[in-house]
């Protein structure tokens, strides 16, 4: 079974677009206790890798040795620059369910949504590989339109869908955003 009912959301994600395909390599941003990480092994299979980020300490994964798990911020350098040393290149996808801890007001709750989305775009333009994909959680709000358009500019398009599994929820939305336009740029070129 399935750790979280999020697995689920990354499944239902992934086969409207597609997102993970056998020997990728993707990155969980947000990944504790680890559903999406499951699905995520499962669908790369052996030869891929999954790298999986959270805050939140990750138990093993002891059916998939393709996972790496990382504790850490990623509001924070340093946090990235392990994420970067251990993808080891450029990824294929880049996923986020981060959410905050629920203070009960939406409005700030709202803004720290938006605040770990932009967090998690700005990693995905770091790692991931020209035609990759990205899919990042959302609470709608102010400024989400803002943040879509500029998915809009990286992405050949990028579509927005709230999973079955998770309308009880029904202010998180999902963005995907297929096929990265440019290359990262590195150091040298
Ligand atoms: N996708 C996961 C699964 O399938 O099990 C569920 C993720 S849960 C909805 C959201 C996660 O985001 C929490 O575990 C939380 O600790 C994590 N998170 C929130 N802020 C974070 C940050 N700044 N850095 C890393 N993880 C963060």
């Amino acid at each position: 079974g399935y750790r979280s009912r999020a697995a689920y959301k990354l499944k239902q994600l992934d086969e409207l677009e597609g997102v993970i395909s056998r020997g990728d390599t993707v990155v969980d941003l947000g990944a504790a206790p680890g559903g999406w990480l499951q699905v995520a092994a499962e669908t790369v299979g052996p030869e891929g890798k999954v790298i999986g980020v959270d805050l939140q300490r990750i138990d093993d994964l002891e059916d998939h040795d393709n996972v790496e798990t990382i504790r850490g911020d990623m509001t924070e350098d340093r946090t990235r620059e392990r994420v970067i040393d251990a993808a080891g290149g450029e990824v294929d996808a880049v996923v986020s369910d981060m959410a905050p801890n629920m203070s009960g007001e939406y409005s700030l709750d709202q803004a720290r949504s938006l605040h770990l989305a932009r967090q998690a775009f700005e990693t995905a333009l770091e790692l991931l590989d020209a035609g990759g994909d990205f899919v990042v959680k959302v609470f709608e709000g102010p400024d989400v339109d803002d943040f879509r358009a500029e998915v809009e500019e990286e992405f050949q398009y990028v579509r927005a869908t709230s999973p079955k599994a998770s309308r009880d929820e029904s202010s998180e939305i999902y963005f995907i955003g297929k096929g990265r336009i440019t290359a990262p740029v590195r150091p040298g070129d």
